[in-house]
């Protein structure tokens, strides 16, 4: 892409890195000290957006990864941020509601130098929810003596959360396989999917899709899978997953492993779970002709060449589950202006946008006939470092 090696220079280091001590006192009394941290990759197109993460595996190195990964995301999908992410090393399943409560409270306390709705706007992410966001937001809005709801999106839409925002990447998943289906000349009718997980993401996209005419096949969750070549319906599986918390053993089909529903006959596989599940061990043996990821990494790099090999067309991440955080951008407008927009109009305008990404990802991998992965890192990075050219370095 001969990007300027002054711009590279800047690129691949996070502008800022905030590590914090965040001392909590436990329900017996005592008091833990937890390590969090929050790190701005870039900023050059606008404040920085990213979630915060609460799991034991947290690190500093981790944090400025996935920062990075934010800032292409949001140039990508064309929306004015920067990248961000945050962590505290913790498990929050050990933690009472209240120890959680205190402990986010305090990170948010010790985070007030890097965020504000001007500078940086958390989200959930793994180990976090609506919940958390509204406890930080209540932080951070006591301080300032006012309610400020722009200092963080997906929060509960009871205190101006964005309609629209739970399914958000599940409809940019159905938006970008749709257009994928399209792109390749495939009848969404006949377009036989398996999908990996049966989360917010995972079940999400099973419905939307199921809603759109494909024929979901296979779902699985952490424990197994269930298959059935003529059709699975959502609200059955639904069903077995709220009565029984697991998709094991549901009658409507038969059952798998997630080895196995990785490997099915079908036309999209969406693994929608977590990283790293086709690698250089299964990649020859996926029947899909299209992979949607609609996790974060769920492809390794070895998989991937196999994948371009066997003319496997994959979706990347960066494109396919963007749905989400463009959503959490329309929560960050509709909370800034104070007006909100029914459900209908955030999902038009999530596929507007969706789709303008998808072309601009598939043109740039046409034009310089290298894989969608590539085409959207390369897109990404170009718009930053034109951002970053156009302001100019300081001093
Ligand atoms: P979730 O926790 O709601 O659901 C995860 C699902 O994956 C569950 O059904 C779980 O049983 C299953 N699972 C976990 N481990 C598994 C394993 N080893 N094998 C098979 N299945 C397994 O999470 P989510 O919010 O749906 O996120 C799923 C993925 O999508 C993650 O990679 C996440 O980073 C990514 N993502 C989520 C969002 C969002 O808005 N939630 C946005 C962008 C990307």
């Amino acid at each position: 892409m001969d990007l300027d090696p002054n711009i590279l220079e800047v690129l691949r280091s996070p502008r800022r890195a905030l590590e914090v001590s965040v001392p909590t006192r436990m329900d017996d009394g005592t008091v833990r000290v937890f390590q969090g941290y929050r790190v701005h990759h870039n900023t050059s197109r606008g404040p920085s957006k990213g979630g915060i993460r609460y799991h034991p595996a947290v690190s500093m190195d981790e944090v400025k990864a996935l920062a990075m990964w934010m800032t292409w995301k949001c140039a990508v999908v064309n929306i004015p941020y920067g990248g961000a992410k945050g962590g505290v090393i913790v498990d929050p399943g050990e933690l009472s509601v209240e120890e959680l409560q205190r402990m986010t409270r305090r990170f948010a306390y010790e985070l007030l130098p890097l965020i504000g709705p001007e500078k940086d706007i958390p989200a959930p992410d793994l180990g976090t929810n609506a919940q958390v966001m509204a406890w930080i937001m209540d932080t951070y809005s006591t301080r300032e003596g006012y309610s400020v709801p722009s200092v963080v999106t997906g929060k509960p839409v009871a205190i101006g959360g964005s309609a629209g925002r739970v399914l958000a990447t599940a409809r940019g998943v159905m938006y970008t396989t749709l257009a994928t289906l399209k792109h390749l000349g495939r009848s969404v009718e006949e377009a036989r999917v398996v999908v990996q997980g049966f989360g917010n993401v995972g079940a999400g996209t099973v419905e939307l899709l199921h809603e759109a005419g494909c024929r979901i096949v296979g779902v699985s969750d952490v424990r197994g899978g269930v298959y059935n070549p003529d059709g699975l319906t959502p609200q059955g599986l639904k069903d077995r997953e709220a009565d029984t918390g697991s998709l094991v053993g549901f009658e409507g089909g038969e059952s798998v492993t997630n080895e196995e529903l990785l490997e099915l006959d079908c036309d999209v596989l969406i693994p929608a779970a977590i990283e790293g599940q086709l690698t250089a061990v299964n990649a020859d043996r996926i029947k899909a002709s299209v992979i949607v990821e609609a996790a974060n990494g769920p492809t390794t790099p070895e998989a991937d060449e196999i994948f371009q090999d066997r003319g496997v067309l994959v979706v990347p991440d960066i494109l396919a589950n963007s749905g989400g955080v463009t959503v959490s951008y329309f929560e960050w407008v509709q909370a800034l202006q104070a007006f909100y927009w029914t459900e209908d109009e955030v999902n038009e305008r999530l596929r507007t946008i969706m789709e303008r990404a998808y072309v601009d990802v598939l043109a740039e991998s046409e034009q310089r006939k290298v894989p969608m992965r590539t085409a959207a890192t390369i897109l990404g990075v170009n718009r930053v470092a034109e951002a970053h050219r156009t302001r100019g370095l300081y001093p």
